[in-house]
């Protein structure tokens, strides 16, 4: 696991998330640690490193 900063896109709060590069690239939810609304993580993963990391509500 790593972890990577985002910005929640509602309050604009940034925080870290814990993303498993193991995995491959994928996309999952999590929510916004102020204010807790959900919103999308997609993350890009090649050769087992983050290549790009976005997020949208
Ligand atoms: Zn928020």
């Amino acid at each position: 696991m790593e972890t990577e900063p985002v910005f929640c896109p509602y309050c604009g709060q940034d925080f870290e998330v814990a993303i498993d590069v193991s995995a491959g690239s994928h996309e999952f939810t999590t929510d916004c640690e102020v204010c807790c609304r959900p919103f999308d993580i997609r993350v890009v993963v090649k050769n087992g490193v983050i290549e790009e990391v976005s997020f949208e509500a």
